[in-house]
């Protein structure tokens, strides 16, 4: 449950984001809060995030309705016309020069060619998320193991399967 404070701020939120489109902001509201199942006071954030990529992407379609009046964009890759879904949106209305499948070609020719850069890039990212993962932690260690020991009373049947599960793979 959220407060009706909230509820009014997500209101006034999709009222000011889908200005003029046929949405009715309760409606957008609606779907935002049920996407979170329980959407509750601390995660209502995620409720005006998700109000706010929608519209960016309704925007983005909008736009494009106007650009890209066939529907369709040249692809620098494949020296062609193709339809608008196969380019990814950039921003204002804009679209990538190259198709998703030329960009996936690109980006897997230059792995190929740079493996070792390849590699550290991945390896910075994947330590940088980790590090944001314990400073989280850390942060939230109180409330997160509170957490874990409510869901493990809640669900006596899965503990014990995966207790089951790490004792097969161990013995
Ligand atoms: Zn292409």
């Amino acid at each position: 449950m959220i407060s009706a404070r909230r509820y009014l701020e997500l209101i006034a939120f999709a009222r000011k984001h889908y200005e003029h489109t046929i949405f009715e902001p309760i409606e957008i509201v609606h779907e935002a809060i049920l996407i979170n199942e329980d959407c509750n006071e601390k995660n209502v954030e995620t409720a005006f995030w998700a109000i706010r990529r929608d519209a960016k992407r309704w925007m983005a379609l909008t736009a494009a309705d106007h650009r890209y009046p066939k529907q369709e964009r040249y692809c620098l890759g494949c020296r062609d016309y193709l339809p608008i879904a196969a380019f990814t949106y950039r921003a204002r209305g804009e679209f990538m020069a190259r198709c998703d499948k030329c960009r996936d070609k690109m980006s897997a020719s230059w792995r190929k060619k740079n493996i070792d850069r390849a590699r550290e890039i991945a390896r910075k990212s994947f330590d940088k998320r980790k590090e944001k993962h314990k400073d989280y932690y850390e942060k939230n260690k109180a409330r997160i193991i509170a957490r874990v020991a409510e869901w493990k009373k809640k669900n006596p049947d899965r503990v014990k399967a995966s207790l089951a599960k790490r004792y097969k793979k161990n013995n």
